[in-house]
């Protein structure tokens, strides 16, 4: 394990909140897409089922996504500015089948805000541990969205979102087949 439990979870949780945006597409348009996201991932909490929260949510997508693209200063900067906008409180709670893990902002905060905290503290774990590359852009051509590379051997090259992996298989096979052909 890379980082502690509930910093892995929070760090895939981030990306796939990214790629709702990922490919010029958008799977958070409405309160309810964002109710949906958020039992997904397990968030607890308050919500408000708002256009507000949708719209904050909405609002710290490119935010964290910047996060993927970062040098070491830039990230910092973000993550310091999350936390301060939070008013961040960090406290151990334990509760449905998860054991002691981080909650970063106060329980009542909009539900915007609890998600951006928490994945400051996720950040700040990545850096500390000087791993930030772990944070990589999809290798598919073409593919906009991120990934949270958690491998021992640093080796996942593709995004979750669809078929990247495999699409690009296949056009390296057919590419090497296409090539074969030519020397016959
Ligand atoms: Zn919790
Ligand atoms: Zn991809």
């Amino acid at each position: 394990m890379t980082f502690a439990y509930d910093t892995e979870a929070t760090l895939v949780d981030m990306a796939k909140l990214i790629n709702t945006a990922a490919n010029g597409g958008d799977q958070l348009s409405t309160p309810v897409h964002l109710d949906e996201f958020l039992d997904m991932i397990e968030f607890t909490g308050p919500r408000q089922h708002s256009e507000e929260d949708l719209a904050a949510v909405r609002n710290l997508r490119p935010r964290l996504r910047s996060a993927w693209i970062a040098s070491e200063d830039e990230a910092v900067e973000l993550v310091n500015a999350i936390l301060r906008e939070a008013q961040a409180l960090p406290q151990l709670d334990k509760h449905d089948h998860w054991d002691y893990h981080l909650h970063a902002a106060t329980p009542d905060a909009p539900v915007g805000v609890r998600l951006a905290a928490e994945a400051a503290m996720a950040l700040v774990d990545v850096i500390r541990e000087k791993e930030l590359d772990r944070l990589q852009l999809c290798s598919a051509q073409g593919c906009d969205a991120v990934l949270v590379d958690l491998s021992r051997n640093r080796s996942k090259r593709f995004c979750d979102t669809g078929n990247c992996a495999n699409r690009t298989h296949v056009a390296a096979y057919r590419a090497r087949k296409h090539a074969t052909a030519r020397s016959a």
